[in-house]
C-alpha cells in the first residue's frame, strides 16, 4: 500500500543499504521517512560485476512506487579512478563506469555520483582531461535517463576535484554535448575538509560556488557532518551536528530556499542499528528546517 502523504516531499534521504537484494532498498528507506534513496548496484569494494535482470529492475520499481521513494541514485565503486596516468587501471576503471551506468540504466536511477579520480603521478591539469574524456566516452557509449554527477572530494592524497575551480574544469572538459546529462554532487563533509569553510562564512563559500560551478549545477546534496577539522583534507563523516561542522550550517542549508529543491542524502555512521541511526539524523535536519 502506499502511504498517502498530505506534505510536499522533503527530498530528504540516505544512503541504504541494498542486502537480499536492490528491490529490497525502497522499504528500507520508507522505515527510515526517506523520499530519497541512494545505493550501490554491486560490492564497492570488488572488481566483481553484476547485472540487473529484468524482473529485479521491476520489482525495484514497484517497491520505489509503493514506498512513495521519489528519487533514487547510485554511488560508483571506490575503485573506479578514470583519471590515472596508468592505461591499464583507466581502462578497467572505464569499463566498470558503463557498468555502473547499464545498471543506472536498467533501474532507471536519477544518479549516479561519481568521485573524480587520483592523479597518482602529480599531474592534476592531465589527471582531469583523462577523468573528463573518460566520461564523455561513458555518456557516450551508454544512454539512459542517468544524470552523473560528479563529487566534490575532500582532497586526500593525489584526489582530483576538491576545489570549485576543477569541478567547474571537469565539467567543461567534458564538453556541452552532454551538459543535460550531467552535474555535482556536493558533500558538506568534503566541503569543509577541503578548506571551504561552511561553518564561519557559509554564504562566503555558497556564493564562490555560484560564481564558479552555479547553482543550477547542484543536483544533489550529501550530509554528513565532518570528523575531520577544516582543511585537513581528510574524508571522515560524522553524525549531523556531532562534528567540526556543528548544527549551523545543516540549519542553513536546510532553510535555504535555493536548495529546497535538491535532493539531500545522509551517508552518516549508522553503527549496528542503521534505522535508528538514519532517522535520528534525518529527524535532526527535519528540525533544522523547522526551527
Ligand atoms: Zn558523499
Ligand atoms: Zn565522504
Amino acid at each position: 500500500m502506499a502511504r498517502t502523504r498530505t506534505r510536499q516531499p522533503s527530498l530528504l534521504g540516505a544512503h541504504v543499504s541494498t542486502a537480499g537484494g536492490v528491490e529490497r532498498a525502497p522499504a528500507r528507506g520508507a522505515e527510515i521517512g526517506a523520499d530519497v534513496i541512494q545505493i550501490f548496484t554491486k560490492q564497492v569494494n570488488r572488481w566483481a560485476e553484476r547485472d540487473i535482470d529484468q524482473g529485479t529492475a521491476a520489482a525495484f520499481r514497484r517497491a520505489l512506487f509503493e514506498h512513495s521513494i521519489h528519487i533514487a541514485g547510485s554511488h560508483d565503486s571506490y575503485l573506479i579512478n578514470l583519471a590515472s596516468p596508468a592505461a591499464m587501471l583507466r581502462e578497467r576503471s572505464y569499463r566498470s563506469f558503463c557498468r555502473e551506468l547499464e545498471r543506472c540504466r536498467a533501474l532507471e536511477l536519477d544518479f549516479l555520483v561519481s568521485h573524480p579520480g587520483n592523479a597518482t603521478d602529480g599531474e592534476g591539469a592531465a589527471g582531469l582531461r583523462r577523468n573528463a574524456e573518460a566520461i564523455r566516452q561513458a555518456l557516450a557509449a551508454v544512454g539512459g535517463p542517468t544524470r552523473v554527477l560528479i563529487e566534490a572530494t575532500a582532497g586526500q592524497g593525489t584526489a582530483l576535484g576538491s576545489t570549485f575551480e576543477e569541478l567547474a574544469e571537469l565539467l567543461r572538459l567534458i564538453g556541452s554535448r552532454f551538459q543535460g546529462r550531467l552535474g555535482v554532487c556536493l558533500d558538506t563533509a568534503h566541503l569543509f575538509a577541503a578548506g571551504y569553510d561552511l561553518a564561519a562564512d557559509y554564504e562566503g563559500v555558497i556564493g564562490e560556488l555560484d560564481r564558479v560551478v552555479g547553482l543550477e549545477r547542484v543536483h544533489l546534496l550529501h550530509l554528513n557532518d565532518s570528523k575531520a577539522p577544516l582543511g585537513s583534507r581528510v574524508d571522515r563523516h560524522e553524525q549531523i551536528g556531532k562534528g567540526h561542522l556543528g548544527p549551523g550550517p545543516f540549519r542553513q542549508i536546510m532553510r535555504d530556499r535555493r536548495f529546497r529543491d535538491v535532493p539531500k542524502v545522509i551517508e552518516t555512521p549508522t553503527g549496528d542499528d542503521p534505522v535508528r541511526a538514519n532517522r535520528r539524523n534525518l529527524d535532526y535536519l527535519r528540525r533544522c528546517a523547522r526551527t
